[in-house]
């Protein structure tokens, strides 16, 4: 069996008790970075051996692992944080080991795209989520250009370097959107920032964009004080 295994996005607390479980139990875990991945199981007292797969060795170990599991083994794959599968390579090895028939088990716990649109006050009940978007300014304004007249609230994942190029990108595209940032979830830190992209980009002028963050607009509708 292959379990896909959620782990926290900033708070340790947030590891459910089914994951440790079925980190323990694993024949391995797989995960993207052993550094990041041995401390977290240092912390819960697990020491079941950890290999890598990530984005870059996906196509090359995919194959045996795939063998180790229809040969019965049973493998847990985690990332760096949050939920595999979600903006992260594990698509790849999910896909090639249906196709063998091994049966896939997801283990839900934190994801960054469900607490930070849950407590956005943005509607949550349709979304669409847009993973990163693209770097380069060009390529950037064209998607913004498609979120005109989406009705649902869009997500995307944003890093602190980028944020105020991609809020005046959106200031320039969309206008008076309202925009939510959820910055630092579930660690010491977390905040929702709220507000037009000229509010933000304000606000980023006085304070230095730091943390992870996920970005959400909805075209119709507005939810700051
Ligand atoms: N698989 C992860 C999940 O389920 O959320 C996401 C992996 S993606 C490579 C990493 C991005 O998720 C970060 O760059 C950031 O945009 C977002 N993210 C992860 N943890 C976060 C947190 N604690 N607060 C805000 N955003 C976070």
């Amino acid at each position: 069996m292959l379990y896909l295994v959620a782990t926290p996005i900033g708070n340790l607390g947030d590891m459910t008790g089914r994951a440790q479980k079925v980190l323990s139990d694993a024949d391995v875990v797989l995960c993207e970075d052993t550094r990041v991945s041995r401390k977290l199981l240092q912390h819960i007292g697990v020491d079941t051996p950890l290999s890598v797969y990530h984005d870059f060795n996906k196509e090359k170990v995919t194959p045996r692992l795939v063998e180790r599991l229809a040969a019965g083994e049973r493998l847990a794959l985690i990332t760096d944080a949050g939920t595999p599968g979600i903006a992260d390579p594990a698509f790849y090895l999910v896909r090639e080991a249906i196709r063998a028939g091994i049966q896939v088990v997801p283990v839900p716990g934190a994801s960054a795209v469900t607490a930070a649109l849950t407590a956005s006050g943005l509607p949550c009940d349709r979304f669409v989520f847009e993973n990163f978007l693209p770097p380069k300014s060009a390529r950037r304004r064209r998607v913004l250009e498609t979120f005109k007249h989406e009705k649902r609230t869009v997500v995307f994942y944003e890093s602190p370097h980028r944020i105020e190029k991609v809020l005046a990108d959106m200031r320039d595209v969309l206008g008076d959107v309202t925009v939510v940032i959820a910055r630092e979830l579930t660690k010491i830190h977390e905040e929702f920032l709220r507000g037009t992209p000229p509010e933000l980009l304000a606000h980023f002028e006085k304070k230095m964009p730091r943390g992870e963050m996920v970005v959400m607009l909805n075209t119709g509708y507005h939810c700051t004080a």
